[in-house]
C-alpha cells in the first residue's frame, strides 16, 4: 500500500497530520473534552516513532513545499507534525516529545486566543451541551437565537453525539451565531463560572517564543478561530493579514503558512493568501499530497487517540501503522469530505452546497477525511474509522 501511494504521490509520500490536544491523562480530559482533539502523550510519542519506522522522514512543511514544488528531491517519504489551535497543552506534552526526538513541528496559532484566557466556541459549545444533558435541562427556544434548535434538537432526541452535532452545526454557522448561542445559552443556565470550561486554555506568547527560539515553526489559523468561507472579503483579509503579522511581531518571525479553520477554503482565501505573502495553506482533507501539487490545498491526515486503539482497547502499534501507510484510504473505507466551498455570505446566509473538487471526484481517491464524533472511545479496532456514525465532516474544530 505503501509503494502504491508513493507511486500515485509522483515518486515520494508526502504525508501531513493533524493533531490538536497532547494530554497527560487521557481518559481523565475525555469525560470532559471534545474527544476528537485529544490524543496521549505516550501515544503522541509512539505515533512519532511508528512513523520513523514506517520509512518516514520527519520533516518542516517548508521542505514538504519544497518537495512538492520540485524545488527539492526528497530521499525518503516525508511525514510533517502539525497541530491546530495553540493549545497549551502542545507546549506542555508534545513540545518536550519532540525537542528530546528532534523533531521538527508547525504549530497553527488564532492569534486572537494567544495568551488570553478565552476559550474556543466549539470548547464552549461543548461544555455548556454536556451541562444541559447533566442537568437534564430543557431549553426554553423563545429565548435562544433562532439556529440553536438545529444544534440543540438532535442531542436532546438522541440522534446525534454533542461532538457529532457540533461538527455539523459550526461548518454551517458564522462565528457570531455561535457566540450569541453561547451567550444566550449561558443566561439562561443561570451564569455562573462552571459554564466556562477549565480546559482548552491556550499558550501565552512567551511559551510560543520559548518553541520558536527551539526551532519549532508557527503559521497563521485566523484571529478568532474563524471558519472564513463563511465570512465576507473584508473580514476574510482582515482575519489573515492580521494573524499573520500579530504572529510576526510577537515572535520576530517570517508567517508563510497557514491553517483553514474547520478545514474549509475557496479561491477567494486562497487569492488572499498568496497574494500576501503566504507560500501554503493546509486543508484537513485525508488524500496523499501529490509532487506538483496545489500548496495551498495541502492534504492532511487528522489523528487521534482512538485511531490507535486495537481490539483490546489498547494502543495497537499494527493500526498505528496502518493509519501512517493509509490503508483505509487505499482500501476505500473512508469517506471523502472535500473542504472547498462556495465563498457566499452576503445577506447574512451561507450557502454550503458541496463543491467537488477534483481529487475528490476521482473515484480512484476513496480517502476522507475521518473526524472522530464519537463521546466515548470506540473499544474495538478501527470502529472509529469502520462505522458511519464515527465519522463526521469535521475534522478540524470538534
Ligand atoms: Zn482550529
Amino acid at each position: 500500500m505503501a509503494a502504491y501511494r508513493r507511486s500515485q504521490s509522483g515518486g515520494r509520500r508526502i504525508l501531513i497530520v493533524s493533531y490538536h490536544r497532547v494530554v497527560s491523562d487521557f481518559t481523565g480530559e475525555l469525560q470532559r473534552s471534545i474527544p476528537g482533539l485529544l490524543i496521549s502523550q505516550e501515544t503522541f510519542r509512539r505515533h512519532l516513532e511508528e512513523a520513523h519506522a514506517a520509512g518516514f522522514e520527519l520533516t518542516s512543511i517548508g521542505d514538504a513545499v519544497d518537495v512538492m514544488a520540485g524545488r527539492r528531491v526528497a530521499k525518503k517519504d516525508l511525514c510533517v507534525i502539525t497541530f491546530d489551535d495553540g493549545y497549551r497543552d502542545v507546549y506542555r506534552y508534545a513540545y518536550p516529545v519532540l525537542k528530546q526526538m528532534g523533531v521538527p513541528a508547525i504549530t497553527y496559532l488564532p492569534t486572537a486566543f494567544i495568551g488570553t484566557e478565552k476559550r474556543f466556541n466549539h470548547d464552549r459549545l461543548f461544555h455548556l451541551l454536556r451541562r444541559i444533558q447533566e442537568r437534564r435541562y430543557r431549553p426554553v427556544y423563545d429565548t435562544l437565537p433562532a439556529p440553536s434548535l438545529e444544534l440543540l434538537g438532535p442531542i436532546l432526541s438522541g440522534q446525534k453525539t454533542v461532538s457529532a452535532a457540533l461538527d455539523d452545526f459550526i461548518g454551517d454557522h458564522p462565528a457570531r451565531t455561535l457566540t450569541d448561542i453561547i451567550d444566550a445559552l449561558e443566561k439562561q443556565l443561570g451564569g455562573g463560572e462552571d459554564l466556562v470550561p477549565e480546559q482548552g486554555d491556550v499558550m501565552n506568547w512567551e511559551e510560543v517564543r520559548r518553541m520558536a527560539r527551539d526551532g519549532f515553526e508557527f503559521g497563521a489559523h485566523t484571529l478568532g478561530h474563524t471558519v472564513l468561507t463563511l465570512e465576507p472579503t473584508e473580514v476574510v483579509e482582515r482575519e489573515i493579514l492580521e494573524s499573520k503579522h500579530t504572529i510576526e511581531r510577537e515572535v520576530g518571525i517570517t508567517v508563510r503558512d497557514f491553517a483553514y479553520c474547520n478545514g474549509w477554503y475557496s479561491d477567494e482565501i486562497i487569492r488572499v493568501l498568496s497574494s500576501n505573502g503566504f507560500r501554503s495553506g493546509v486543508t484537513t482533507e485525508d488524500f496523499p499530497n501529490r509532487i506538483g501539487g496545489d500548496p495551498f490545498t495541502l492534504k492532511r491526515k487528522v489523528l487521534w487517540e482512538n485511531f490507535s486503539l486495537g481490539m483490546t482497547g489498547d494502543y495497537s502499534s499494527s493500526l498505528t501503522a496502518c493509519q501512517f501507510d493509509d490503508c483505509f484510504g487505499v482500501l476505500g473505507m473512508n469517506h471523502p469530505v472535500p473542504g472547498k466551498r462556495p465563498h457566499i455570505t452576503r445577506g447574512g446566509t451561507a450557502v454550503n452546497e458541496l463543491v467537488v473538487s477534483e481529487a475528490v471526484a476521482s473515484p480512484a481517491e476513496p480517502n476522507p477525511v475521518i473526524v472522530p464524533s464519537a463521546e466515548v472511545p470506540a473499544p474495538a479496532v478501527a470502529a472509529n474509522v469502520l462505522s458511519d456514525e464515527a465519522v463526521s465532516t469535521v475534522k478540524e474544530v470538534p
